[in-house]
């Protein structure tokens, strides 16, 4: 038997239970999926827009692991010194799989970047998915125009939601207090913009196509500010998938004005360099005019523009945070690795593992996370003869719960899954999440656990 601790319930944790219960080379394995919410998913839950629902609906598939008969979802735990010890896992199991993801934002460094009114676009995502650790703010209350800093994929997340009325949002899980807010948004202007030129912006041309189907809401670029961009007017030796962001960029470019009432401007070569604020509040961001270098970097041309904003969302990527007990690569953001084993100063560390964002930094897309795991299984198994040789307890959970932990079980996890979709049946709505620890907590202890 081979008991195995994976930390994080998220899609790189649950690929990673998932190949290590589908191997057959240790058949006996059992696998305990740990996370310090009561909710499983990790960012499919907490991260995927709530009206992406297809990208959303992944959950089912997640579901069906860690509801497999030697997987356990253990909720509510969170591992570190203020919790479980890191130290207290590894003596329970036979190996530990980190899958924690990258948990904070990268940072501008940038005067004026903690003024009111200016977020990282997590703490918004964070908002409008219910995360109950979330800000409780309004975010969008009194503000007319909106600056979303950064050209990925989690901008044309939060520029999308900005834009999309409240009919369009009713129908998905959002929690009721952020469709409120929305609903009451006089947010006009979104403008996202871009250190460097189109060609190098770092969304996916599906999402980027999705802003300009989203209704009364016009998307405008302005042709001779992408000319700038090398790859914009000679796309031929670009990437595909860069090829399809121009075109799709060029097509905007040359379509007339639509006089919808919300406009998206996307906006490139503007290198944010303060944060400007009128009466205690952000109301501008001052921007730097870049030019390419020729080398896919830009430089500076010591002209400025500023674009008013009284919502700025900072949207520069995730990082990731050191773990108690385990070594960590502060430039990477990332535990350093050899095929997902541990590496502690250069050698092996056995019996510890990482897998997702934390072993190879916050890149790819969700399926992105299934070969990542299946190499750091590979690597668990390969190891597996030697790590059962070390004595541990036939039922971890047993210890844990003698040792005064309660974990959020499956069955908790479904009550609450039941709570949400009675609040949504009370508000005339489908499933509506629960946004704060205490409804989490009180719907999880009505399971019908013995
Ligand atoms: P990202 O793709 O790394 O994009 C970060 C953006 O921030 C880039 O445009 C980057 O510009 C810019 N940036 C970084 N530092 C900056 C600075 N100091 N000043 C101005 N701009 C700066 O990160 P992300 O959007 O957070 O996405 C993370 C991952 O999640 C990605 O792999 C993404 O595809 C994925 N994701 C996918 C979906 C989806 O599939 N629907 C949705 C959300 C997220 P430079 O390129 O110039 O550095």
């Amino acid at each position: 038997m081979l008991h195995v601790a994976v930390v994080g319930s998220g899609p790189s944790g649950v690929y990673t239970a998932q190949s290590l219960v589908q191997q057959s080379q240790v058949p006996g394995v059992r696998v305990d999926v740990l996370d310090r919410l009561p909710c499983p998913y990790g960012l499919v839950r907490y991260g995927v827009a709530p009206d992406h629902e297809k990208i959303k609906s992944l959950q089912n598939n997640l579901r069906t692991v860690l509801e497999h008969e030697r997987v356990r979802f253990l909720g509510g735990v969170r591992v570190g010194p203020d919790g479980l010890p890191a130290a207290r896992l590894r003596e329970l199991y036979h190996a530990v799989v980190y899958c924690v993801g990258a948990a904070a934002d990268r940072r501008l460094g940038v005067p004026g970047e903690e003024l009111p009114g200016s977020w990282s676009a997590t703490e918004f995502v964070s908002w409008y998915s219910a995360h109950p650790d979330a800000a409780a703010d309004r975010f969008v209350l009194g503000a007319r125009a909106a600056v979303v800093i950064g050209v990925g994929n989690v901008a044309v997340d939060v520029t999308r939601i900005l834009a999309r009325g409240a009919a369009e949002l009713s129908p998905t899980d959002m929690p009721q207090a952020a469709l409120s807010a929305l609903a009451e948004s006089h947010v006009r202007e979104i403008h996202m913009v871009g250190r460097r030129g189109p060609s190098q912006a770092r969304f996916t041309t599906k999402e980027l196509r999705e802003l300009g189907g989203l209704p009364d809401t016009e998307v405008v670029v302005d042709p001779e500010e992408l000319a700038l961009d090398p790859g914009y007017t000679d796309p031929a030796g670009l990437p595909s998938a860069q090829r399809r962001n121009v075109e799709v960029l060029r097509g905007w470019a040359e379509r007339p004005p639509l006089g919808a009432s919300r406009r998206i401007r996307l906006r490139f070569f503007l290198r944010p360099v303060e944060l400007l604020p009128e009466a205690g509040r952000v109301d501008a961001v001052r921007f730097e005019r870049t030019v390419p270098d020729g080398h896919g970097g830009v430089t500076g041309t010591g002209r400025y523009e500023d674009i008013e904003a009284q919502l700025v969302l900072r949207s520069v990527g995730y990082r990731g945070v050191p773990l108690d007990g385990l070594p960590f690569d502060a430039d990477r953001g990332t535990v350093p690795h050899l095929a997902g084993r541990v590496l502690r100063d250069g050698s092996v560390a056995p019996g510890e593992y990482v897998a997702g964002w934390i072993k190879r930094g916050p890149t790819g897309v969700i399926g992105t996370n299934r070969p990542c795991a299946k190499e750091t299984v590979t690597s668990l198994l390969e190891d597996a003869p030697a790590l059962v040789r070390r004595e541990v307890p036939d039922d971890p959970l047993a210890v844990l719960r003698a040792e005064g932990l309660r974990p959020v079980e499956w069955a908790g996890w479904q009550a609450i899954e039941r709570a949400e979709a009675e609040l949504g049946a009370s508000l005339g709505r489908g499933v509506v999440k629960l946004p704060d620890w205490r409804s989490l907590m009180e719907a999880a202890r009505q399971d019908s656990a013995p």
